[in-house]
This record gives C-alpha cells, structure tokens and sequence, in this order.
C-alpha cells in the first residue's frame, strides 16, 4: 500500500436552512481521516464495509495527522463504520487526544492510497449486492450490471 495524496479540508460551519440555527456539533466533532482507493462506484458498494484499516493505520493516518497539524505522539485514531454518515457509506478514523486536549482542528484529512492491498481486507468477503427489480432480486457482479438493475 502506498501512500499518493493527503488532503486536509477545513470545515464550513452549516446552516440548517429551516431553524436557520448553525451545527455547531458537526462542525465541532472530532477530526476524521478519511483514506480512498480508486474504484468505481459498484467496488465501493461492495468494499466499503471490509476495507483494510489495520493497514490503513500503519500507511495512512502518521501522514494524515502530520497534515492536520496534530502531535502524533498525543493522538489516537479509531476506525469507525458510521464516522462520515450515519448510514455506513463513509467510515473513517475519529482523531481523539490522549492528554485530552481540547482545541482539535475543525478540519478532515483525505488520504488517497493505492496498491493491491488497498481496497479490500483479504480476511473479510466483500459485500455481495443484491438489487429488486420488477423482474425480481438482480445479483450485479459489475458496474454495468449494476446501473442496468437500478435502470430495471
Ligand atoms: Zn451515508
């Protein structure tokens, strides 16, 4: 695996277009390492819940903290399934400080890696994906059989 961009991302502070109240809690939440592979969007359906984060950890995240601004020595990162969206679509690592300090960035970084080892943990199955249609429960086993099931 091998380590081609890091990006670091400031925050914006949102509105919420009805209370016109701001979110202040994700905009205050912890940092999070987000780590990408190149694929296409039938991969990532199938591989985003057994992606390799043991070696994410290793290659990805010294480089992402260094980016940040953070003390490596002081912080700890946990890989977590729901930390982009509450739906599971964008796990990522949750940056916390072991000494507890309070002043955390309000920003994510975006690591870009790439390498055969990169996408999928070998120990783990990818998700086989299963869509209905009228015709009834289409397997897709590529990006075109897919868009064709959802077009169904
Ligand atoms: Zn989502």
């Amino acid at each position: 695996m091998r380590v081609t961009e890091v990006k670091v991302i400031e925050r914006k502070l949102k509105h919420n277009p009805r209370s016109h109240g701001r979110n202040w809690r994700d905009y205050a939440k912890p940092p999070r390492i987000y780590v990408f592979v190149k694929e296409n969007v039938f991969e990532n359906l199938s591989n985003r819940r057994v992606r390799p984060h043991t070696m994410y950890k290793k290659f990805a995240v010294t480089p992402a903290l260094e980016a940040l601004g953070l003390d490596v020595a002081d912080c700890t990162v946990a890989w977590k399934q729901k930390a982009g969206c509450d739906c599971g679509c964008s796990p990522a690592f949750i940056v916390t400080s072991k000494s507890g300090a309070r002043m955390m960035p309000r920003s994510d970084a975006y690591v870009n890696v790439e390498g055969a080892d990169a996408a999928i943990d070998a120990d783990k199955q990818p998700r086989t994906l299963a869509i209905a249609t009228r015709g009834g429960v289409v397997k897709p086993s590529n990006v075109n059989e897919l868009i064709r099931a959802l077009l169904n």
